[in-house]
């Protein structure tokens, strides 16, 4: 009989005390279920990933661990943010595993959802994104602001998969090619895309937060979008050139027009047009430099080639690795 798969599923913890308590016990009941429906590997684990959190997320991680083989925690040195935190995780578990699951810790994303992506990895697929069907338990304005992320994200050259956030399923093949993938700035779901593979969509209903609150307001949430395209794509760049193309031919335009209008007598008072004309053209070139000013910043940081994640602490043995990291 052919092995079954050995799954890992993987969850960034930032200051969660609350809900750890809450969900945890429900992922592990899940790898239970999938083992007992005889899809995955008793070796299964639910990896936390603390986040360099500033409350008790890593006693609680601990703890956990401490009561039952099926947790571990990896503890990172300091906070370095959701995407990083999610990378660590999974190339903690590229070495160890066949399959992994990342997932926020909240409760947000519907788990029952898993089964069929291991349904799907055992069809043969190498990458499953999971996909909110419907966002009703969102405010409208959380669902405006949210949709219209994806809308941007695609028209400014970012390609990600409409409505999924982080929760996929990714074989450790796939992993171990991501793992070339050196970018400091990581954006992962625009990332995976990259690395090809059989790929296929679940679909589920997103549920509100179990406990505490969210961290990404919206301010954060424009940061990531535009981290997100400036991390993936040159677009913009292209569109601003494209767009300074388009002020210049109807500065152009302006030019031959005043031209004539002198010509033909009419002395213009002209101070307002003038005004526009200079404040219009000012901001465009703010703007256009803020942009740029964007992709030299990240050049900088990626010369730097600093890690990605550094892991000050485990409640696990290196040794059970697999194959060298
Ligand atoms: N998170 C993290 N590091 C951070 C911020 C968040 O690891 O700096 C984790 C957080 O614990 C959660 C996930 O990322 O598991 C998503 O965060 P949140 O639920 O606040 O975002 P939302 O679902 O509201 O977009
Ligand atoms: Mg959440």
């Amino acid at each position: 009989m052919e092995a079954k798969p050995l799954l890992w599923i993987v969850i960034p913890c930032y200051n969660e005390e609350k809900v750890l308590p809450l969900t945890a016990p429900m992922f592990l009941q899940k790898i239970q279920d999938l083992v007992a429906a005889g899809k995955i590997s008793d070796k299964s684990r639910v990896c936390f990933v603390n986040d360099g959190s500033k409350d008790r997320t890593w006693e609680l991680i601990q703890s956990f661990a401490a009561r039952d083989e099926h947790f571990i925690g990896i503890s990172q040195s300091r906070n370095r943010g959701h995407q990083n935190a999610v990378l660590a995780g999974l190339m903690e578990a590229k070495d160890v595993c066949d399959i992994t699951i990342s997932i926020d810790c909240d409760g947000q994303d519907d788990i029952n959802a898993m089964d069929q992506m291991v349904d799907a990895y055992l069809d043969g697929c190498e990458v499953v994104y999971g996909v909110r069907s419907k966002r009703e338990t969102d405010t409208a304005f959380k669902r405006l602001t949210a949709e219209g992320f994806y809308h941007l994200m695609n028209w400014m050259g970012a390609e990600v998969v409409f409505n999924h956030a982080d929760y996929r399923l990714i074989s450790a093949r796939v992993l171990r090619h991501f793992a070339d993938f050196k970018e400091v700035n990581i954006f992962l779901r625009g990332m995976v895309p990259l690395v090809g593979f059989k790929s296929t969509s679940v679909y589920y209903a997103r549920a509100e937060r179990i406990a505490g609150e969210s961290h990404y307001p919206l301010k954060k949430m424009l940061a990531l979008a535009f981290d997100g395209i400036t991390r993936l794509s040159v677009k913009p760049i292209r569109r601003i050139a494209g767009f300074g193309a388009g002020v210049s031919v109807l500065s152009f335009i302006g030019i031959l027009w005043a031209i004539v209008m002198a010509f033909s007598g009419h002395v213009v008072a002209g101070w307002a047009s003038t005004v526009c004309i200079v404040c219009f053209m000012g901001g465009i070139q703010l703007l256009c430099l803020g942009v740029i000013g964007e992709y030299i910043g990240k050049i900088y940081m990626e010369t730097k080639a600093r890690p990605r994640y550094i892991i000050s602490e485990r409640t696990w043995q290196n040794s059970e690795r697999r194959y060298k990291g």
